[in-house]
């Protein structure tokens, strides 16, 4: 199974996350705290979510913006 290693941002323990779990908020594996949910494939946002989208990652995230005409 595909699986992506995620660094704990309070003690930079680094977790492996398995793919089926994109997007769900985990648990460190050595210190317990909160770890923030990975996505490794885009999501589609809309006006509607983008902004909470963005206000509510605590990492990085990367946008790209299209319309169809
Ligand atoms: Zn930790």
């Amino acid at each position: 199974m595909a699986s992506f290693q995620l660094n704990c941002p309070r003690c930079g323990a680094a977790n492996r996350i398995p793919a089926d779990k994109e997007g769900v908020a985990g648990r460190c594996g050595s210190c317990r705290a909160q770890l923030p949910p990975l996505y490794s494939t885009p999501r589609a946002l809309t006006d509607a979510t983008f902004d909470a989208f963005v206000a509510a990652y605590p990492g990085p995230v990367l946008a790209e913006f299209w319309a169809p005409w």
